[in-house]
């Protein structure tokens, strides 16, 4: 019978589950066994939690899915609990809530005893403060914890080797980034704190999903970088994400169909063609999660990712950078310098600025 682990990687869109999955893939397939990573990024989510389904055999034949059966469950953001707990977000329930037992590891200050354990659970609980060391060691705010949370997860599993690990992350991290990612995944590896022999039950269970109201949620994320973002929601992209893609419209050369548009995962960025008198790709400030995806696809070398504190103090309006296209949704100040950008073709018509077609 083959032996297939599942791992679950959950973080929020600009953590790193991603780098810390491809990380994870080459240590287990150096050590002669398949590996599947797929990762669900989530559609318009705000705050936008990703998760990677991560399925280690030694088998070839991986299903590229979710996983059903994790026994290992890694949380780059301990809110994410609460939201599992709260049933706020169906996926990450799931990908919590699944595993009855094996090994749960959470980005958390508190020791594993403190921790308010969504749902039926038995197995070890590790935490370590891989957004202290991070955020120290790389200097942002907030960090990309995934590399670190390795180094955790490397202790605690033993699944993988330390050294290997290092080595593994100044391959894929060049210069002094890959140095900063090793020493933070060392430190979490000597701090992480582990509890064993853990059983805890509830009567929660993720089978028995009841939609929350919004208004009713507490305010999971909050950091200061909301503040200096007068007019959007809390629980916007914009605290994790540092990059925007922006679009040199005299480069963008494809009048009919735009691959960029079709691959954003979140469904925020879109082509405007007709009624401007140019043609660009706009996002969605709201809920592009700054993954860059529409940068690595666009045919031609219109798009580029623009670090973001940098472009709000040329262009605080987003100009040319955004045009929301969820009237509704547009909070004042934003609408007020968009009526100039919408085509006058719409506005005759009544339509929404849809902007797409
Ligand atoms: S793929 Fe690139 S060049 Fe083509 S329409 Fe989209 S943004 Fe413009
Ligand atoms: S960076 Fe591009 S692909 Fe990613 S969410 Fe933003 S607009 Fe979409």
């Amino acid at each position: 019978m083959p032996t297939t682990k599942e791992l679950n990687l959950l973080c929020m869109s600009g953590q790193g589950s991603v780098q810390s999955g491809e990380v994870l893939a080459k240590l287990y397939s150096d050590q002669g066994r398949y590996v599947s990573v797929n990762v669900y990024p989530g559609t318009r989510a705000r705050s936008s939690p990703v998760i990677n389904y991560v399925k280690i055999s030694d088998s070839p034949g991986l299903a590229s899915c979710a996983n059903y059966r994790p026994e290992e469950v890694v949380v780059f953001q301990e809110e994410l609990l609460l939201t599992a707990k709260e049933n706020s977000h169906e996926l990450v329930a799931d990908a919590i809530g699944r595993m009855k037992r094996g090994v749960l590891l959470v980005n958390s200050p508190k020791h594993p005893s403190e921790l308010d354990l969504p749902f039926d659970f038995e197995g070890v609980v590790a935490t370590v403060d891989a957004t202290e060391i991070a955020e120290r060691l790389l200097g942002r705010t907030p960090p990309p914890v995934g590399i670190t949370m390795l180094g955790a997860y490397a202790r605690i599993t033993e699944a993988v080797d330390m050294a290997a690990l290092s080595e593994c992350i100044r391959d894929n991290f060049s210069g002094r980034l890959g140095e900063l990612n090793a020493q933070a995944a060392l430190e979490a590896y000597d701090k992480v704190q582990a509890l064993g022999g853990v059983q805890f039950s509830t009567e929660r269970s993720p089978s028995r999903i009841q939609h929350a109201e919004i208004s009713s949620l507490p305010q999971y994320y909050s950091f200061d970088r909301y503040d200096k973002l007068p007019g959007f929601r809390q629980g916007s992209p914009f605290v994790w994400r540092d990059k925007v893609p922006v679009c040199n419209d005299a480069q963008c050369i494809c009048p009919n169909s735009c691959i960029s548009e079709v691959m954003c995962p979140d469904g925020t960025g879109f082509i405007v063609r007709e009624g401007l008198q140019h043609q660009g790709y706009r996002i969605d400030v709201e809920f592009c999660r700054g993954c860059g995806i529409c940068v690595e696809v666009c045919v031609g070398t219109a798009l580029t990712m623009v670090d973001e504190d940098q472009l709000r103090k040329e262009r605080p309006a987003y100009d040319d950078v955004t045009v929301e296209p969820h009237w509704p949704e547009v909070s004042a100040h934003q609408r007020a310098g968009m009526e100039a950008l919408i085509p006058l073709r719409l506005r005759q018509e009544g339509d929404a600025p849809g902007g797409a077609d």
